[in-house]
């Protein structure tokens, strides 16, 4: 049985508070992303964590505002925002990141 992450137990650290695992850091973990959602895996990995205010000031779903202990989790193709007014674990699909850019030193693209 999968026990379910709910965005009260997840606290401003990025921190699973589980009733089985105990302290679940999530940075750097892998995190089950819902089948609606998915665009690539059925996991992906946390990239980092941000204070969700600086990019949203109210919840969407009640219009609460939001403090500065709801965070949102980035991962690679989509981002969590576990929102703790309405205990909803809400997800955006994102824009795939450009991690990593390979630069073309040759100078001239002659392909
Ligand atoms: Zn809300």
């Amino acid at each position: 049985m999968i026990e379910m992450m709910t965005a009260k137990k997840i606290d401003q650290n990025g921190i699973w508070h589980s009733e089985r695992r105990g302290k679940v850091p999530l940075l750097e973990n892998y995190i089950p992303v819902p089948a609606d959602v998915r665009t690539r895996d059925d996991s992906e990995p946390c990239l980092f964590i941000a204070q969700v205010n600086r990019y949203l000031s109210d919840c969407p779903v009640c219009d609460e505002p939001f403090d500065n202990n709801t965070i949102i989790l980035r991962l690679q193709t989509v981002a969590l925002l576990p929102a703790k007014c309405c205990d909803l674990m809400m997800w955006f699909i994102m824009d795939v990141m450009p991690i990593f850019h390979p630069m073309d030193e040759g100078g001239a693209d002659e392909r």
